[in-house]
């Protein structure tokens, strides 16, 4: 191994510049040439490959978002583009590859890895935490804690005015940070993409009669199907009498300083990735699990759902009462 290319991709989450950072000085520790390639697959596809030092990377571990930026790059998604990537990859001697961000990133790295011979090392960065094979991934802790300063704030309009809230907030396919942040705020009810269906969980959330022993109430629903919008017409259509206000958090949920815990684990991560290079591991997702830095196959981490624990389901009903 003498020269690994750094890359970030799909959406910027707080604690990839870390993780950035950690590949780099480890790289450099262990003597390689790192580039930082620039736009996620687009930049590689482009050629936008930046020769990296410790300086490059110094002054960033507290700054939101990916200083290698990122894109979404549909060519890559095609076998034409992962070649040009490939020969991109060959053309400046680029032995490996380590690939910061989530499923559909680290989708593209497998492929990549499967059609050319190239080792590629993934690791976890996404706020939405749905990732199999790591307990947190790189991001989540930040933006938890970003949605739950915010349900903070709007409850205290909520309880001024004896209103129902409809917060929506990030997760297609995943209710982690929609979940979690119910249980850290205190609020009634989630509304998720694993459980039940919609109508169940409205149903149920009304069922429980919140406004019969509460004022007001904040639900928070994952942005799937319409989101916050879609509950909040169907609730004042169904139950008039309840005064139901929206607020789609959006996209401040991704920015802002990483957390220490995103900060740490992504340096771990990071560490562990250009160990596990000169290892000679090959197409594996660096992970964490019960605060241990594991390895596993990167098909295993994009092919397997992660599930949500049972308790977390239930504490919000419970504590909600
Ligand atoms: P986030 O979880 O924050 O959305 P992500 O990595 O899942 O991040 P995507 O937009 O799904 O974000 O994927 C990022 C890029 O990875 C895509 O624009 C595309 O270039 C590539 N990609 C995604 N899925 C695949 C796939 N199945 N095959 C090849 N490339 C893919």
């Amino acid at each position: 191994m003498n020269c690994i290319g750094v890359l970030t991709s799909g959406g910027d989450a707080p604690g990839m510049n870390a993780a950035i950072r950690a590949v780099t000085r480890s790289a450099i520790f262990e003597g390689w040439k790192v580039y930082g390639i620039h736009r996620g697959w687009a930049g590689l596809i482009s050629e936008e490959l930046e020769e990296f030092t410790t300086n490059s990377v110094s002054n960033i571990i507290q700054r939101g978002g990916t200083i290698l930026k990122t894109a979404r790059c549909d060519e890559f998604r095609t076998e034409e583009g992962r070649t040009k990537a490939f020969e991109v990859l060959k053309k400046y001697d680029v032995d490996a590859l380590v690939v910061i961000g989530g499923d559909g990133s680290l989708s593209g790295a497998y492929q990549l890895a499967t059609e050319h011979d190239i080792p590629v090392i993934g690791i976890p960065g996404t706020i939405d935490n749905d990732l199999y094979g790591t307990d947190k991934t790189i991001g989540y802790d930040t933006a938890l804690n970003t949605i739950v300063e915010c349900v903070d704030k709007i409850r205290d309009t909520a309880t001024s005015h004896d209103r129902i809230f409809f917060v929506e907030v990030m997760g297609r396919d995943a209710g982690f940070l929609a979940q979690n942040s119910a249980i850290a705020a205190g609020a009634e009810a989630a509304i998720i993409p694993e459980e039940n269906t919609e109508l169940d969980q409205l149903a149920d959330f009304i069922g429980r009669g919140i406004r019969k022993s509460k004022n007001s109430s904040i639900v928070i629903v994952s942005e799937k199907d319409g989101g916050a919008m879609h509950y909040a017409e169907r609730v004042k259509k169904e139950y008039p009498q309840y005064d139901v206000r929206v607020s789609i958090l959006g996209h401040l949920q991704r920015g802002g300083k990483p957390s220490a815990a995103d900060r740490i684990l992504a340096s771990r991560m990071g560490v562990a990735a250009v160990r596990a290079l000169k290892e000679g591991q090959r197409n594996v997702m660096i992970g964490s699990i019960q605060d241990r830095i594991i390895n596993l196959p990167i098909c295993r981490a994009i092919k397997e759902d992660k599930v949500m624990e049972n308790d977390v389901l239930h504490c919000l009903t419970i504590l909600s009462l």
